[in-house]
């Protein structure tokens, strides 16, 4: 079988966040099992430059774009034989300093852009050689691919489009756009309805992905549930509990050939669950790097994401504030950037305490490498969780995570006899703090640390099991498809 994945990010090419991780993540592995795999993606700014491999193709084509013809190309790389990589140039709507938006604000043409990858996506599917039987869209960007596919069988006489599937990864973002902006898609004004993709008089991407999709998954079993409720659902809970039955849950996996702690080229030292004299060293040269005092015995706190409420940075703020002012021997270290206000109150946190906390706003992944191998403990309080990769690789690296237990990390982290780190799970800086003292308590404990330590880094979220999973999924869009 041929599968071709649409998505607006691709590691190592363009990263914002986990997306650009999974992906390709995901396609490499489902080649690794045996499948043909393509992936179609926007030629950002610089990607030639910095990756010779990625070619000019001759294949040229333009989409009627409201009054405009808007001409792309393709760019075609081929890292593997059974796995093709395309990228979408069209330099007016991608070569631009970001993958959303600059300082803060979304373009303003966005949803121009990304219908224009979705139906570039479409084009490639209908005309390459080896036409896909599954097109695996991920979240809102990709969102108009199902019902573009509909459209193609239904109107323009193409016999047999690709199955969709389509995964969330964050339900929280919608690419929600005003209801003109559906001219751009090409499709007929009376698709658009609130059985397709309107929602409260706009147009609503993601919507579009859920209702015209043969099979919906996200990325962790408690969030599939999760999301079937108000409280996670973003608005969108109904008409996901009608999807139930092609609904499922599939947790992402690491990719251990990036991070892996005994040939990791970011790390100072390697080490490994046999041998962790490494780890120290990490440990001492993170906190020389981070310019806080090198001291082995001192709990060190971790935490790397995108500064947002949903991540709870602001329940880290006050819960770390409030240990270090009651003289908890603690220290942390912070990596991240978004909200400005989040951000100045890490800087804020680091300027009261600077022998114990040390934040670094940006983004910067060899830092994040270092401060998972560095830290002892990683901290991931969201309010809510698709999945969440940084615990996977704490677990990896020996960094005992302390998690709110909700979406992927109450799938991945459990407490207890046979725990791999700590959980709370009503948000709020009480039960996050008990959950901490629980964490201090088992460090002072050698035995009982090293034990817990070893258990998550033998602890196996590997992507060959999601691969098998997303196989399971596709021969079932194939088989069982709806319409
Ligand atoms: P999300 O996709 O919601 O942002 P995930 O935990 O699924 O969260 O994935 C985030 C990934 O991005 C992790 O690998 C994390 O280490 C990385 N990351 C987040 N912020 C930064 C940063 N400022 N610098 C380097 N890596 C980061």
């Amino acid at each position: 079988m041929h599968v071709l994945l649409a998505t607006s990010e691709l590691n190592p090419y363009s990263k914002t966040g986990g997306l650009a991780d999974m992906v390709s993540a995901l396609a490499r592995a489902l080649a690794g099992t045996g499948l043909r795999v393509s992936v179609v993606t926007p030629l950002y700014r610089g990607m030639v430059d910095s990756n010779s491999s990625i070619e000019p193709t001759s294949w040229r084509w333009a989409i009627p774009m409201g009054d405009s013809l808007v001409e792309g190309r393709f760019h075609c790389y081929k890292p593997s034989p059974n796995l093709t990589l395309w990228f979408v140039k069209q330099a007016g709507f991608f070569d631009r300093p970001g993958l959303y938006g600059e300082a803060g604000r979304d373009y303003a043409d966005n949803s121009a852009r990304f219908i224009f990858l979705s139906r570039a996506a479409l084009i490639l599917a209908r005309h390459l050689p080896d036409p896909p039987k599954v097109l695996h869209c991920h979240d809102w960007q990709t969102g108009l691919i199902p019902i573009l596919a509909s459209h193609a069988r239904l109107q323009t006489g193409w016999a047999l489009p690709p199955r969709t599937v389509f995964t969330i990864h964050n339900l929280a973002f919608q690419g929600s756009f005003p209801a003109s902006s559906w001219g751009l898609s090409g499709l007929p004004a009376d698709w658009l309805h609130i059985e397709s993709a309107l929602h409260f008089n706009r147009v609503n991407f993601l919507k579009a992905g859920l209702t015209q999709s043969q099979a919906i998954t996200t990325v962790s079993p408690t969030y599939a549930q999760e999301i079937l409720t108000a409280e996670y659902g973003c608005g969108l809970e109904g008409l996901l509990l009608k999807r139930y039955n092609d609904l499922g849950g599939i947790l992402n996996g690491v990719d251990y050939e990036e991070w892996n702690s005994a040939s990791d080229p970011a790390l100072p030292a390697a080490f490994s669950a046999q041998d962790l004299s490494g780890k120290a060293v990490c440990k001492s040269a993170l906190q020389r790097e981070m310019g806080l005092p090198e001291n082995p015995s001192i709990p060190l706190f971790a935490n790397i994401s995108r500064l947002t409420e949903q991540k709870g940075s602001a329940l880290i703020i006050q819960t770390i504030g409030s240990l270090i002012a009651a003289g908890e021997s603690l220290q942390f270290v912070q990596l991240g950037s978004g909200e400005p206000t989040l951000e100045n109150a890490f800087r804020d946190l680091a300027q009261r305490f600077p022998d114990q906390v040390a934040a670094r706003i940006g983004f910067d992944p060899g830092l994040s490498h270092r401060i998972e191998a560095g830290a002892d403990f990683y901290l991931m309080p969201s309010r809510f969780e698709p999945c969440g990769l940084g615990q996977m690789i704490a677990l990896r690296y020996g960094s005992v995570p302390i998690v709110r237990a909700t979406g992927g990390l109450n799938d991945t982290v459990r407490e207890g006899y046979d725990g791999n780190g700590f959980r709370f799970h009503p948000y709020d800086v009480r039960h996050f703090i008990d959950a901490m003292g629980r964490a201090l308590e088992v460090y002072r404990d050698r035995e009982s640390w090293a034990l817990l330590r070893a258990r998550g880094m033998r602890e196996d979220n590997s992507w060959e099991h999601a691969a098998e999973q997303y196989g399971g999924v596709y021969d079932w869009a194939v088989r069982l498809a709806r319409r």
